[in-house]
């Protein structure tokens, strides 16, 4: 089946085209709305896209959607409900929900007798149990507020949880997985049975792991301090923990090639920096364990986790008596499996393709609405 896959953020649309599972054409749109820019406003960009690919035989069209709520479990079909529960959604994720809805009308507009599909970076996890997902705040606050943990980047965990689980010759439904998704952004997965059982991101991507620009985990109270002690305005603050925490806010660079280079010539704010992250990644790791009571794989993931033996290395150092070991050739080869033969818990390196796993689970749904 032929599928379109569209990411539509605030200014670009990213697009890729599978038939039967291969990549025949991709491309981006950049900065549309701006000056100079490739397109004028989405239903532009969207036309370029149309005009720029063959869309003959197209089966579907799946739309990357960033935040589902507590309302989708599961990529769906679009329909006049989905698009309002998406937009009833729009804040929780200010900025991105609105992108994809654009997307999405422009493509049912142009595309009417084509099924649109939604999926949502949310959805893997919400097979996480309420234990897992509810913030021990006053809950009559939480309920009205729609305040718990989402997660993100679920169809990076999703794919990658099933990738390992074939590298290692196993189904699915018997393997425990802790995935380890570092890029700009960063995220720790337990996967069970291919289902998600607990995510370090929250209610929003800002929580977890040490981000390239994002803090991860700080004690609310930093918040606080900085708005009465300090006196900054709350935009101020959130700007200061969002994009210039992190590697950035540690070393002043949110790119971890110039961090370990920094590193390695001795700069002791990037090795703080490199440590912080680093820790950070082995305590969510040792948390997963508990939760899953033993792993069979713990897999890295993105632009961090696919191409630094370093922060593999240093992350799992130590944890020989909890079996995981990392094989230093294998690791600086940048194999598959880094882990030495016969570990009681496999190390993986497997790179992750969102827009794969959005157009399976787009094909999935529609053919799945064919039959019916
Ligand atoms: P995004 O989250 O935007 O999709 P990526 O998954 O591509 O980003 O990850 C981007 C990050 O990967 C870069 O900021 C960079 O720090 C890191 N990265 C890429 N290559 C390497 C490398 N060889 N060594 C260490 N870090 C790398």
């Amino acid at each position: 089946m032929k599928i379109l896959v569209l990411n539509s953020g605030s200014s670009s649309v990213k697009y890729r085209l599978f038939d039967a599972g291969e990549t025949v054409a991709k491309g981006l749109i950049e900065r549309i709305g701006e000056p100079g820019g490739d397109a004028a406003d989405h239903s532009e960009a969207l036309r370029r896209v149309m005009e720029s690919v063959d869309l003959s035989g197209l089966g579907a069209v799946g739309h990357r959607v960033v935040h589902g709520g507590s309302v989708f479990g599961s990529a769906t079909v679009v329909d006049d409900d989905v698009v309002e529960a998406v937009e009833e959604l729009v804040p929780l994720a200010p900025l991105h929900n609105p992108a994809a809805l654009s997307g999405i009308a422009v493509a049912r507009k142009l595309l009417p007798d084509v099924p649109q599909v939604a999926v949502f970076d949310t959805a893997f996890h919400q097979s996480i149990p309420p234990s897992g997902v509810t913030y021990a705040v006053d809950a009559g606050l939480a309920a009205r507020w729609q305040i718990r943990r989402y997660g993100f980047h679920g169809t990076s965990h999703a794919y990658v949880a099933r990738q390992t689980a074939e590298l290692l010759g196993r189904p699915v439904a018997d393997t425990k997985v802790i995935t380890l998704h570092l890029g700009n952004g960063a995220s720790a997965c337990a996967v069970a049975g291919g289902r998600s059982v607990a995510t370090s991101m929250g209610m929003s991507p800002q929580s977890g792991l040490v981000m390239g620009t994002r803090s991860g985990d700080v004690d609310p109270t930093v918040i606080f301090h900085l708005h009465r002690v300090a006196g900054l305005p709350l935009d101020e603050i959130e700007r200061s923990l969002t994009r210039f925490a992190g590697l950035q806010g540690l070393a002043g660079d949110n790119d971890m090639r110039t961090i370990q280079r920094r590193r390695d010539e001795g700069d002791a704010a990037a090795t703080l920096a490199f440590d912080v992250y680093c820790r950070r990644v082995k305590e969510y790791v040792g948390m997963y364990l508990a939760v899953l009571g033993g792993a069979d794989a713990v897999t890295f993931t993105a632009g961090v986790g696919e191409n630094s033996p370093a922060v593999r290395a240093a992350a799992l150092d130590g944890l020989a008596a909890l079996g995981i070991t990392v094989d230093p050739g294998r690791n600086a080869r940048g194999d598959r499996v880094i882990s030495p033969d016969g570990a009681p818990v496999a190390v993986c390196v497997v790179p992750t393709d969102e827009e794969a796993e959005i157009a399976r689970q787009t094909e999935e749904v529609s053919s799945g609405q064919a039959r019916r």
